[in-house]
């Protein structure tokens, strides 16, 4: 198997358009690892976006994807499924690194039979979501900017979980009246706190409220939900799909992100999972190229909402994929996940 396979990662630094704020801290950059793999002339692209919230750096991916590179030169790619079995198996957690190397192998599936991914699901691209846009932490004067620089996108994820929660959703309801998510990030430590917020968002055109509490405060976040009306979606409380019946009780949606998940096929599971619980589904991102974002988009006509934006947020994206019009993701008709290189 190995004589025709080419197996490559490197870590490209993303640099944000503007400082990323959210409850946890800022950044104006960040290195995520890029996965190429070949075989038979066909190319597969993938892409990790580790996050230190889940113990991981560019350096942790970097490390496993050295030890799978064994684990892939002697396995057939067309058995995804026992491809991913032995992956998993290398080591827990690693869900970036592993995230990386399931949507590259799916892509290279998919580019070897020549269709799209969302083809091989049996989807219609053209129910893919609605995108939320991002707008992340910041000074009243520069939420009011990018909510209206943001005018193209019917719906926002405002940021939220700091001392400054009123500031920054006035700034937002000075300048639009549209619909809103907000994302706290696990910013709220106290739950009469998290309560009074919920109760001060309803009413203020909100669809929801995201992560309000930290994960560990499982049993104060169902406490939230028993006397708050805006739905709960849970982010950094929802990592793989065994997590999902435990949360049922707290929550009325999950944000999975392949990411968390561990790529695309775990994903799925999830999707399936949460939809037999009757749980609203969001697909979600990190800060990540079009490698990841579009990778994601195929997948977007299954779930409720999408916050697929994290390719916009960055100004020096490798690669171009899926698109966005009004909001609305639009996935190109290319084999595979729809990413090609921009050089
Ligand atoms: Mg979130």
């Amino acid at each position: 198997m190995a004589e025709n396979t080419k197996i490559h990662f490197e870590v490209r630094r993303l640099r944000l358009k503007q400082t990323w704020t959210i409850a946890r801290g800022s950044s104006d950059y960040r290195d995520n690892v890029f996965v190429t793999l070949e075989r038979n002339g066909v190319i597969g692209y993938g892409e990790a976006a580790p996050n230190p919230r889940y113990g991981e750096s560019a350096d942790t991916v970097v490390q496993f994807l050295k030890k799978a590179v064994p684990v892939l030169e002697k396995n057939d790619w067309l058995h995804l499924v026992d491809v991913n079995a032995a992956i998993s198996g290398l080591e827990s957690g690693n869900f970036s690194a592993k995230a990386a190397i399931d949507i590259a192998l799916l892509d290279w599936f998919c580019k070897s039979h020549a269709i799209p991914l969302y083809q091989h699901l049996g989807l219609d691209p053209l129910k893919t979501a609605v995108t939320f846009y991002s707008i992340g932490i910041d000074s009243p004067h520069k939420i009011k900017e990018k909510v209206q620089q943001a005018r193209d996108f019917p719906i926002l994820k405002i940021k939220a979980g700091l001392e400054n929660d009123e500031e920054v959703i006035a700034a937002v309801r000075s300048v639009t009246d549209k619909p809103i998510c907000i994302d706290a990030n696990e910013g709220w430590r106290d739950k009469h706190v998290a309560l009074e917020k919920l109760q001060w968002l309803q009413g203020q055109n909100v669809e929801f409220v995201e992560q309000p509490m930290h994960a560990d405060q499982l049993s104060d976040i169902a406490w939230l939900r028993e006397r708050a009306e805006l739905p709960i979606i849970a982010d950094e409380s929802v990592i793989r799909a065994n997590d999902i019946p435990n949360l049922a009780r707290a929550f009325d949606g999950i944000n999975i992100k392949l990411m968390k998940a561990g790529g695309i096929q775990e994903t799925l599971r999830m999707i399936w999972l949460a939809k037999s619980l009757d749980m609203k589904i969001m697909l979600g991102c990190m800060i990540e190229s079009s490698v990841a974002v579009s990778a994601a988009a195929q997948l977007s006509p299954l779930v409720d909402y999408a916050d697929l934006d994290g390719n916009l947020l960055i100004d020096n994206d490798p690669f171009s994929g899926v698109t966005v019009e009004q909001g609305k993701l639009i996935l190109p008709q290319e084999p595979g996940i729809g990413a090609t290189p921009n050089d």
